[in-house]
């Protein structure tokens, strides 16, 4: 049985503050207060996971023993099948420029276009949610979105790889799409009504 999310505060285990305020804006609706764990002080666990619901899960549990709170985490990256599923859980790590000693999307792109070659193109982003409780439960969803890797690159909105990817079914990559229209098929998306349809409905 799915437990449902019946308190009135919930954290967000991330100390990113943009994600914090995408899941709060979607919790609206459901009149949660939402904390974030970087306000909280909460202790950064470890992201040794092999798979994107592995880390989604140790966010969420560490945060919610710590805090006594419902926390809810997520983790996301993207999939590369030809590379060998590359730079799935270390899509953020890939993108680490050495000569800059910064994140830099720009680069992790080239570098990405380079290991691609004439290889096969198609590509998914995944994305898990993890909602724990402080008893040890959990409850986690996944969504992902198919595409290709385009070369150039196009397109100055959303972030990471982006301006790389165009969804199945789709011309402009998501780098060119507006917000709303990359929100109503996205990873994330999907995920995120799992979540919502399972534990925060009635
Ligand atoms: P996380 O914060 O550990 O989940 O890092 C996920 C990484 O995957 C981000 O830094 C991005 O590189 C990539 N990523 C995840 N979702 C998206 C997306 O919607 N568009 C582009 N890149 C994404």
């Amino acid at each position: 049985m799915v437990r449902k999310f019946d308190q009135d505060k919930l954290v967000v285990a991330s100390h990113n503050a943009g994600k914090v305020r995408e899941i709060s804006e979607l919790l609206l609706p459901f009149g949660v207060e939402v904390l974030s764990s970087g306000e909280l002080k909460l202790t950064e666990p470890v992201e040794d996971g092999n798979t994107f619901i592995a880390n989604a899960e140790i966010k969420s549990i560490s945060a919610a023993a710590e805090s006594g709170l419902i926390s809810l985490a997520d983790d996301s990256g993207l999939v590369v099948p030809a590379l060998g599923g590359a730079p799935g859980v270390h899509s953020a790590r890939y993108a680490y420029n050495p000569w800059k000693e910064e994140r830099d999307f720009g680069y992790a792109m080239g570098k990405l276009n380079l290991e691609l070659g004439d290889k096969d193109r198609s590509a998914h982003f995944v994305c898990a949610l993890s909602l724990a409780w402080p008893d040890g439960h959990v409850e986690t969803f996944e969504g992902k979105v198919y595409g290709t890797l385009t070369w150039p690159v196009r397109g100055r909105n959303g972030f990471g790889y982006d301006p790389m990817f165009i969804a199945d079914g789709h011309q402009e990559t998501f780098g060119e799409m507006e917000p709303y229209a990359k929100h109503a098929i996205s990873h994330r998306a999907e995920a995120f009504k799992k979540l919502i349809n399972a534990c925060f409905k009635a």
